[in-house]
Order: C-alpha cells, then sequence, then structure tokens
C-alpha cells in the first residue's frame, strides 16, 4: 500500500497516519520529497483495505500495490493450475478443454443424440442446463431433477464428464450427486452466498463472467470460492453487456490473456452466449483459442429451431464437427492441442 502525501502535508499528520498504521502492524516507509512525499506500508495489507485511509487529513490518494485476491492470484502460485474434472478430463495445460451440448437439457433422446455428436468430434465434457435462469417466469425453466438424471445416464453411456448450472443454495448436494461441475451462470457471478457454498465442496466451479461485472470483480468471485478451501476454479468469459445491439452481449477477447496475467487458475470462452448468433461463433471459438483460451463452451443443438432456448445461437452438430476440425489448425499454431 503507497499514500500518497498532499503538498503540505504536516509532520504531525505524517505522525498520525503512521501511528496509525503501526498499531495495525504495518511498518511504515517515509520518502519525503521537495514537492509530494509518500508513505509506503509494509506488512499485511488487508487490515488497511478495511481503514479509509484516504480520510486521514494529509492524504490524497492510497494505491495498492499487491492484488485484493490472493489464492487465485499469480503471486500466490505462478505456474499455472489444471483442474481435473473427471478421469482423464482436466482444463488447463496443453490440451484444451471442450465443453458442448444444448442450452437446455430437452429430453433423454436429444441429449444422447448430440452427446454421441460431440463426442465424436472430440469434445470431452457435456453441458446442459436442467435449472434455467430464464428472464421470464413463463419462459421453459428447465427439467429439473429429472434434467439430472438424463444427464447423469448420457454421461455413463458416453463416457463424457458433465457440467450444469447451479442457482440455488438448496441444490448443491442435489447436484453434486449428479454431475462432474457446477457451472455459476453470469446471473449469479456475484451471489456470494452460493459462491462460498460452492468454495465448501471440492466440485470443480465453472465461473461465468457476470454480464456487467469488471475483471477484478470476477477475480473476486473466485476467490470466495477458492478462500473456503476449493481451489478448482476455472473462469469463464461469455461476453458482457455493451451499448452494441448487433449481438447478444460483446465477447470481451481482452479478458483472456488479462486473466491468465492475473491467475493461475484456467480461462475458457464461450463464443456463443458471447455472441447470440450461430453463425458467429465459429470465427469467435477461434479467436479465443488464439488468444490462450484453456477451451471453449459451445451450446450444440440436433434441432435448434426446437430448442426450447437459445436454438439462435446452437451449432447443428455438423457444424461443430467442422469447426473442431477448424480449431484444430489455430490450437497447433499457438502451441495446444486439441
Ligand atoms: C448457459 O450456459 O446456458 C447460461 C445461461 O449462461 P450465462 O450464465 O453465461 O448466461
Ligand atoms: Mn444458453
Amino acid at each position: 500500500m503507497i499514500v500518497i502525501l498532499k503538498p503540505g502535508v504536516t509532520e504531525e499528520q505524517i505522525q498520525h497516519i503512521v501511528t496509525k498504521a503501526e498499531s495495525l502492524g504495518l511498518k511504515a516507509h517515509i520518502s519525503r520529497g521537495v514537492q509530494r512525499s509518500i508513505i509506503g506500508f509494509i506488512g499485511p495489507e488487508d487490515v488497511l483495505r478495511v481503514t479509509p485511509l484516504e480520510v486521514f487529513p494529509g492524504v490524497e490518494s492510497v494505491m495498492e500495490v499487491l492484488s485484493p485476491y490472493r489464492f487465485v492470484s499469480r503471486e500466490f502460485q505462478a505456474e499455472d493450475s489444471v483442474i481435473q474434472i473427471k478421469d482423464g478430463v482436466a482444463i488447463g495445460g496443453k490440451a484444451l478443454a471442450v465443453m458442448a451440448g444444448p442450452c437446455s437439457i430437452e429430453s433423454y433422446e436429444s441429449l444422447l443424440e448430440v452427446a454421441k455428436e460431440i463426442k465424436k468430434a472430440g469434445a470431452r465434457i457435456l453441458r446442459g442446463g436442467a435449472f434455467k435462469p430464464r428472464t421470464s417466469p413463463y419462459e421453459f425453466q428447465g427439467l429439473g431433477e429429472e434434467g439430472l438424471r438424463i444427464m447423469k445416464k448420457v454421461a455413463e453411456e458416453t463416457g463424457l464428464a458433465t457440467v450444469t448450472e447451479l442457482m440455488d443454495v438448496r441444490h448443491v448436494e442435489l447436484l453434486d450427486r449428479y454431475v462432474d461441475m457446477f457451472q455459476i451462470g453470469a446471473r449469479n457471478m456475484q451471489n456470494f452466498t452460493l459462491l462460498r457454498e460452492v468454495g465448501k465442496t471440492k466440485k470443480p466451479v465453472l465461473l461465468k463472467r457476470g454480464m456487467s461485472a469488471t475483471m477484478k470483480e470476477w477475480l473476486m468471485s473466485a476467490e470466495y470460492i477458492f478462500s473456503e478451501g476449493n481451489p478448482n476454479v476455472v473462469f469463464c468469459e461469455r461476453g458482457i453487456r455493451t451499448f452494441e445491439t448487433e449481438t447478444r452481449n460483446t465477447f470481451d477477447i481482452n479478458a483472456i490473456p488479462v486473466i491468465k496475467s492475473k491467475t493461475h487458475l484456467p480461462i475458457i470462452a464461450d463464443p456463443s452466449h458471447g455472441t447470440g448468433r450461430w453463425g458467429l461463433v465459429g470465427s469467435i471459438a477461434r479467436a479465443a483459442v488464439a488468444a490462450g483460451a484453456d477451451g471453449l463452451m459451445i451450446e450444440v443443438h440436433a434441432n435448434p429451431e426446437e430448442a426450447r432456448s437459445d436454438g439462435a445461437q446452437s451449432l447443428l452438430p455438423k457444424n461443430f464437427s467442422q469447426l473442431m476440425k477448424d480449431l484444430r489448425a489455430v490450437a497447433e499454431a499457438v502451441g495446444r492441442t486439441l
């Protein structure tokens, strides 16, 4: 923490700040300049975060030196984390992880059909929502536990790992029994109670970016999970709200290299929600891999016209399969495998 002092700060004011910091267990280093003086504090910065130094007389501004998130930062761990989802399926490391499937689980037959197709194309993780966060209460809300049963059965038959959205703290144990990875959706990225609850489990968590969340807020949400004891967190960039209306969201490609520089945890990209249009999914998927994403989440439906949610952004299996082939070349160009 560095405190920049106002011109004309008095010795008494400096001593007042130093005494306060020392009472909190920090060491102060005063650097006196002709125009300006600054104080650097060494020690556990957390205590200063709850002390509003800005209000002390003589203080102009306060700069944080260390990141406010600890466990998820590169300072805590320099090397990349690899998150194990299931035997033989991991996210992070050289191999890209691809999760694909319908927006919502609709029936056993349709999920099995898509699961076989995405597996053949090279995906290792099946996605599909059983509890859906819909804008309207009159839209399809998901099949609930029946959807989870279907997903587990399809996973057993295909050998795919599974991920599904968790919306309610009351469902943690339920989902824990059925799937390999929890998804925290964009709308719940700052549901801190939910984050703490998944933090108390050891199950991998796919943490989607809130639609209006800054990267720092997103990292802090991951810190909630990690600090409760669950280090198995994977970020997912899924587009943010901007003034642009041409696409459903604006896919923030910047997030991929920025998040990778700040944390050791993996980040994947969701070009389906990031664009909202199936015809754009391929371009953004390729761009994300080129930018360093550790994997992708892509919505696939055998009959998008009939999909109960997000049909407009869902790829047909044959288009998904073609995309996987195209992605192999991009992956190779950036030293990854698929
Ligand atoms: C989803 O994955 O279907 C979903 C609802 O995603 P998001 O939370 O990113 O909107
Ligand atoms: Mn969806």
